[in-house]
């Protein structure tokens, strides 16, 4: 069979593969990429808020050290008992020491009671009162505290801020509680603070106590300030160590947030900077769906252009795929073609030698498709071959193939196959063409249909694929001759035959050229001696050749086509001879010239002969036209009875000749319109030896006498058989009785004679 190329082109499923393969990895690229620059964001928002954290603890260190040392200084001046110095110069002393951070807050000293005895922002005698403040209340209650952060606490001077205070015990010499030292702070600097710095549009700062007291906070919200940030989530963590950054959700607002906090000194604070994890990214986001949407869309396309090229690969493909099967299968059978037949067999017969092997080639030819063609029409025709095909393919096996080389004919090729494997091969055909073929299913019509096989073997039949199927069709012409509906295996003889059969018909065709043909005249003859007519007889008599007999080279230009050319040269010659003969007195009255089937097919036939009968100045009732029934039952009925019909009205008698020999159908005898029936000689010679054939003899005369045809008897040799014939009721003889065919110059001596007896 007709092989094809596997490559990448011939794969249009490949190039979507590659497409996807391209996409996959393209789009894995982008998103590696997208993912590393999500990393980066984070990293780069980790360093920023690590970065801020240790600023803000900076600067909060700084200003929370400023006021210790104020308050130290404070502490100082009002602690250490100098006997120098009076109490007011003390005070004094200790009011400018508190007033270095006015900026700040304020720094307060108290007595015992938690009466306010030093105000940095006043020389006047206070009457406020931080007795029940935390800061006070530890103080008072714990000598060991040291320095001490409060919680937030509204200021008792009007403020909107909060504020804490930073406190340490005051005690006298013996270390007795003498009131605290407090340096309150407002919050509203760490707003400032906070507010200042640059954190995105969700970020947050906190400034935490290390218990989780909430100091300040942005984004600000009053009620923030004091709460406690213990049971979240993010605090818990700010308190293992120092310092840290992790992502964690944060509790003030649920948001995700990048925390990054850190101590404050050694104070017990804690300033934690969170980035909004939705901040982190939004510039990521950004360009990672205008990416992805790039990305997006030269996938898609890439998709598409693989579609497109792929489905206009499959439609190159398919075409090709038509193509070869036009190329190398039959387009009404599917079976392979006379080209692929030729191929593969070349290619079994190259396995055959090698393998020093047998394989056999079937030539398959139908009986008679041409009529089936002629008269259902081509669509049931091939219906029928089609159908053949069809059971043939059944017929054939494995590695064996079949193949139709066109028309009617069809070859299978056997691989491994000697005489026997042949001979079953070809019986199981003509088994399979026994049961009749249905065609046209809605007019129900069933066609009956033999084939003729001829076998050739390799290598005894031929060396090579062209002679093994030219002897097989050779075979196969034997198988038809022989009556049709059988096997034939070659034979060496047929050659032999073939080759003469050529070089006869090659001569006949030179002969007709030259005009080295005759005709013989035989006489027609009606009781009482009278002459009823002559039939032409066609004579050929070659110098290398010598004679060949009629019967021979007529079938041979019937096979040739030949037969036309000779038959319309036979008519000329005896009408020209009719001619003559009445010309110098010789009366005949009609002649007979013998015609085939392929005459009546000429579309021009009838023409020719009102012409060629005008020509000679003759009437259309001096001429009988000789057939055989063959005729009537050719293939081609409709052209050969139209040509029949006009012939037929023009006043040309037609005859059947070697009447009893074919199928003597009455029903055609009366379709077709024939004038005379001439009894085969086989009949006539069988008078008086066999009973049987005498009988047959008048059966074939009653027929005639039915039909009211006149009745002629070929072949009369002796009077006996004149007798026979003549007492039921055949009145016109033709045979040797009366005389051979003869010359034409001893035909009319033979008439002149016949006159004068
Ligand atoms: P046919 O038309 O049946 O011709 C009669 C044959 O019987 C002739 O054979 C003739 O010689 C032979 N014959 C006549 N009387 C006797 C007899 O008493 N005894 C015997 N044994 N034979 C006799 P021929 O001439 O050999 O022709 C053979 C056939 O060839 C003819 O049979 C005819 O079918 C065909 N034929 C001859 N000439 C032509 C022609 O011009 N065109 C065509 N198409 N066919 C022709
Ligand atoms: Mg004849
Ligand atoms: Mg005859």
């Amino acid at each position: 069979m007709a092989r094809t190329r596997i490559s990448f082109l011939t794969k249009p499923a490949l190039f979507l593969l590659a497409g996807l393969c391209i996409t996959v990895a393209t789009t894995g690229v982008v998103a590696v990429a997208l993912y590393q620059m999500r990393l980066d964001a984070m990293a780069q928002a980790r360093d920023m808020a690590e970065n801020l954290a240790i600023s803000l603890e900076k600067e909060t260190e700084r200003t929370l050290d400023i006021y210790q040392i104020a308050m130290r200084n404070v502490l100082t001046n009002l602690e250490t008992p100098s006997p120098e110095l009076a109490p007011e110069t003390r005070q004094l002393l200790a009011f400018n020491a508190a007033g270095t951070i006015s900026d700040l807050g304020v720094i307060i000293a108290t007595d015992t009671s938690g009466k306010v005895v030093l105000d940095s922002r006043s020389m006047q005698p206070s009457t406020i009162d931080v007795s029940r403040r935390d800061y006070f209340l530890v103080h008072q209650q714990s000598p060991d505290v040291g320095l001490y952060f409060s919680k937030p606490f509204m200021p008792i001077t009007k403020s909107d801020y909060h504020s804490i205070a930073m406190s340490r015990r005051l005690a006298d010499a013996n270390g007795r509680f003498e009131g605290v030292v407090a340096g309150t702070l407002s919050l509203r600097y760490f707003r400032h603070l906070f507010e200042d710095s640059i954190l995105g549009d969700h970020g947050s700062l906190t400034l935490i106590r290390t218990d989780g007291i909430i100091l300040m906070r942005r984004p600000f919200k009053p009620g923030d300030i004091g709460r406690s940030l213990a049971d979240g989530k993010a605090y818990p963590l700010m308190t293992r160590a120092d310092h840290g950054t992790f992502v964690r959700r944060s509790s003030m607002d649920n948001k995700d947030r990048l925390f990054s906090f850190k101590r404050i000194g050694r104070y017990p604070m804690i300033i934690a900077v969170g980035l909004s994890v939705q901040d982190i990214y939004a510039g990521w986001r950004k360009r990672a769906i205008a990416i992805g949407a790039v990305t997006a869309v030269l996938d898609v396309l890439i998709i598409m252009l693989c579609l497109m090229f792929s489905a206009q690969l499959q439609r190159r493909l398919a075409m090709e795929r038509q193509l070869q099967k036009l190329a190398w299968f039959d387009t009404l059978t599917s079976l392979p073609n006379r080209r692929l037949v030729n191929r593969e067999a070349r290619g079994i017969l190259a396995d055959a030698r090698r393998q020093s092997s047998q394989f056999a080639i079937l030539f398959v030819d139908l009986d008679r498709f041409k009529r089936i063609n002629d008269t259902q029409g081509h669509a049931i025709g091939d219906e029928v071959l089609s159908e053949v095909a069809q059971r043939l393919r059944r017929c054939i096996q494995g590695e064996d193939m079949i193949g139709r080389l066109g028309g009617d004919e069809f070859v299978a090729v056997l691989r491994q196959c000697d005489v026997h494997k042949a001979a079953h091969v070809a019986d199981r055909i003509l088994q399979a063409m026994q049961q009749p073929i249905a065609v046209n299913a809605g007019r129900d019509v069933s066609i009956a249909l033999g084939v003729s096989i001829g076998i050739a073997l390799y290598p005894h039949d031929g060396r090579s694929v062209d002679t093994l199927l030219r002897n097989a069709d050779m075979a196969m012409y034997r198988a038809k001759n022989a009556g049709r509906n059988q096997m034939h295996f070659y034979a060496a003889e047929y050659e032999y035959e073939a080759k003469e059969h050529l070089e006869l018909e090659i001569a006949l065709q030179q002969a007709l050229r030259e005009g080295a043909l005759q005709v013989a005249y035989q006489p027609k003859v009606g009781a009482w001696g009278i002459l009823h007519g002559a039939e032409a007889l066609v004579r050929w008599h070659d110098q290398k050749l010598g004679t060949i007999a009629p019967d021979r080279f007529v079938a041979i230009a019937e096979e040739s086509g030949l037969i036309t050319e000779l038959d319309t040269w036979v008519l000329e010659q005896a009408c020209s001879q009719l001619a003559a003969w009445r010309a110098v007195g010789v009366d005949v009255p009609n002649i007979s010239v013998n015609v085939c089937a392929a005459d009546f097919k000429r579309a021009d036939f009838a023409d020719f002969v009102a012409r060629t009968l005008q020509t000679h100045g003759l009437r259309p009732s001096d001429l009988t036209l000789e057939m055989t029934e063959r005729v009537m039952f050719d293939e081609s009925t409709d052209d050969i009875r139209a040509t029949l019909e006009a012939l037929h009205a023009q006043g040309v008698t037609l005859s059947i000749d070697d009447f009893g020999t074919g199928y003597s159908s009455l029903s055609y005898l009366q379709r077709f319109p024939v004038r005379e029936l001439k009894i085969d000689k086989s009949f006539v010679m069988s008078i008086g030896t066999s009973a049987m054939a005498e009988s047959l003899t008048q059966t074939v005369m009653n027929i005639g006498h039915a039909l009211k045809l006149s009745i002629v008897a070929e072949g009369v040799e002796t009077v006996a058989q004149r007798d026979f014939l003549s007492r039921h009721g055949c009145r016109i003889y033709q045979g040797y009785l009366y005389s051979p065919p003869l010359a034409p110059q001893d035909f009319a001596q033979w008439a002149k004679a016949r006159g004068r007896a």
